[in-house]
């Protein structure tokens, strides 16, 4: 087929599109889709111009950068899924007074979607530079822009809205795709071989089969079996430049402690990267409610709390890139040079290890069997998607375990929770215990250890627990497995110069000092957050005698940027 008789048959598809297009629009939910007043609007003609719009104009087109703000002054516009395609669809209708676009208007991401005029009329087009501008100046503008565009993306993630990821639920690299999607916060659509009829269906209008399967869908773009490197790139998540250039801060770690690193270090005028090897947010993302983090009374998503961190560290000029798996670090010309596993490099002039803690695998056999498929670390909307109607076992009795059983007791068919210690609040805080110990839909076993696991082809059946004071064993079904038994620190890939306690985490101040010959020498002392080795930090979790919390955390990573300014001015 020429590219003219696709160009073709494609508009046709979205004339045949925009007529099934049903009148009215989307509710305004939860304020993600508010209509602006009429003095706003006025207002905004003075930053932007008027623009007639025409029948099948396409405002905002998915993978393209949305550099313009449009809000609609008359007629309608559909907010299109995978626009031009066999499986285009409308997932949103807006009328006059709403504002157009994603979360990428302020973060200069490509969008998700395409925005298509269904109704002629008139736009006014803001440049996004000009949108910025007004923000800084009326906040309370800013904060509604910003909030309803944090809700579109949140309901797009749980209502899967987005590029389209086809393969099966029980492939190990497609689900690392999808947690990858999920951890990042890229809005997507999952199409599972094993349920879903349209998958197939998108296969075979592709020319390609089962076999092919992960692929990605995005634009006029077939991604096959790509790497999260690959999906990464292409959604603009990669931003280190050429490497050529000395930082004057690498945080190494995006969860709490790194951001709050790179919010600080790039406020206060530091050339500041932060990188992680997953996803910002870091063990706060496996988490869907945050009750103690300061100034959220009603608690905060720990993906909500990364995602607003992460665009507060862009505003003042931090870089960010994942996913960037630091695996060794070197001194070279009186720098710190960062090695990637990719093979790439980076060299700074300090350096704050905020690398955290990774999860503890359940030492029981076989586990590999399952692990790909039905074990999970983390309780967010993605793993509770995946327990809808199952029976699910949660292993842990601190507060991550209380609250991801919390959580998916609304999803999953039964929750039952095997915890170690004698009594619920041993480790967990007085009141998840006593939410869980009053909630009916889960079943609680004390004193309990898993022993075995049962099932067949990475599909598990059954949890086989013991009961350590009486040595019964008792077979719990399962169809997923959640572990939260704590977690090791990140620190193999730091030289043998950064001191660590006999746990393998990382000594600072007076610590270091003691651990080291550095004590002995001539040189001054290691700061407060200072490890061994001169010009690198440590903050939060991976950090010796730390105190395991988002606050303490976020806290840390704000000390060591002070800290960072001091090596820096001594060095001068
Ligand atoms: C499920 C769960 C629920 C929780 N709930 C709460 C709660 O309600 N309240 C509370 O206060 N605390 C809670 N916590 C604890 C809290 O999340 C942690 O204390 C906090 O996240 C620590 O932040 P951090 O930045 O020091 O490290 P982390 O959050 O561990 O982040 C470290 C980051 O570094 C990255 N990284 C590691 N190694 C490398 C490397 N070599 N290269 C590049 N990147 C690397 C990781 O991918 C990760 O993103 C919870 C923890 C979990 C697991």
């Amino acid at each position: 087929m020429t590219a003219e008789a696709t160009a073709a048959q494609r508009s046709h598809g979205v004339e045949q599109l925009l007529a099934d297009v049903p009148p009215g629009e989307t509710p305004d939910l939860s304020g993600a889709f508010p209509r602006l007043e009429e003095t706003r609007l006025r207002e905004l003609e003075a930053w932007g111009e008027r623009r007639p719009t025409t029948r099948g104009d396409v405002l905002i087109a998915e993978g393209e950068p949305e550099d313009t703000f449009f809000v609609l002054l008359s007629g309608r516009v559909a907010v299109v899924e995978a626009l031009g395609t066999p499986d285009q669809r409308v997932v949103r209708l807006h009328g006059p007074g709403r504002f157009l676009g994603e979360l990428g208007v302020l973060t200069a991401q490509p969008a998700f979607l395409s925005d298509v005029v269904v109704d002629p009329g008139e736009v006014l087009a803001v440049p996004v530079d000009r949108l910025r501008a007004l923000a800084a100046r009326e906040p309370a503008f800013g904060d509604l822009v910003l909030r309803a565009y944090l809700v579109r993306r949140w309901l797009a993630l749980g209502e899967g809205i987005g590029f389209r990821i086809i393969g099966s639920r029980y492939s190990a690299t497609t689900r690392q795709l999808r947690e990858f999607a999920a951890r990042n916060r890229l809005p997507h659509r999952f199409l599972d071989l094993e349920t879903d009829p349209m998958a197939e269906q998108l296969l075979r209008s592709l020319g390609l089969g089962p076999d092919d399967t992960p692929i990605v869908l995005y634009r006029d773009r077939l991604l096959r079996d790509p790497s999260t490197a690959e999906l990464a790139a292409a959604f603009g998540l990669r931003d280190l430049g050429d490497g050529g250039e000395i930082c004057d801060l690498v945080v190494v770690g995006a969860g709490p402690a790194g951001l709050a690193a790179a919010v600080y270090g790039a406020s206060e005028g530091l050339d500041t990267a932060v990188l992680d090897g997953v996803a910002p947010g870091g063990q706060a993302a496996r988490t869907s409610c945050i009750e103690n983090y300061l100034g959220f009374p009603s608690g905060i998503s720990g993906g909500e709390l990364a995602e607003r961190a992460v665009l507060q560290a862009e505003k003042f000029g931090a870089r960010r890139s994942v996913p960037s798996e630091v695996v060794g670090m070197e001194e070279r010309d009186g720098n710190h040079v960062l090695q990637f596993a990719d093979g790439g490099e980076l060299a700074t002039r300090t350096v704050i290890v905020a690398s955290g803690v990774r999860v503890r695998r359940l030492p029981v056999p076989g586990l590999e069997q399952f692990e790909d498929t039905c074990v999970y670390y983390a309780a967010t909307p993605i793993e509770a998607q995946q327990c809808v109607g199952d029976p699910v076992v949660v292993v842990g009795g601190g507060n991550s375990g209380g609250q991801a059983a919390l959580f998916l007791a609304d999803q999953a068919a039964e929750v039952r929770l095997v915890v170690m210690e004698h009594r619920l609040d041993e480790n967990m805080s007085r009141y998840l215990a006593d939410r869980i110990t009053h909630d009916p839909r889960i079943e609680v076993h004390l004193h309990t250890v898993v022993e075995e696991l049962e099932g067949e082809g990475g599909r598990l059946e059954a949890v086989v627990v013991n009961d350590t004071e009486n040595g019964e064993r008792q077979r719990l079904p399962a169809r997923d497995l959640m572990v939260f038994i704590g977690g090791v620190p990140s620190t193999s890939w730091l030289p043998d110069s950064v001191a660590l306690d006999s746990g393998g985490y990382v000594l600072t101040g007076p610590d270091a000092r003691r651990a080291t010959e550095r004590g002995d020498s001539d040189g001054p002392d290691p700061l407060l957050l200072e490890t061994s080795l001169p010009g690198v930090f440590a903050a939060g979790d991976v950090r010796s005698g730390s105190v395991k919390r988002v606050a303490s955390a976020a806290g840390e990573g704000a000390m060591a940027v002070r800290m960072v300014h001091e090596h820096l001015a001594a060095a001068r």
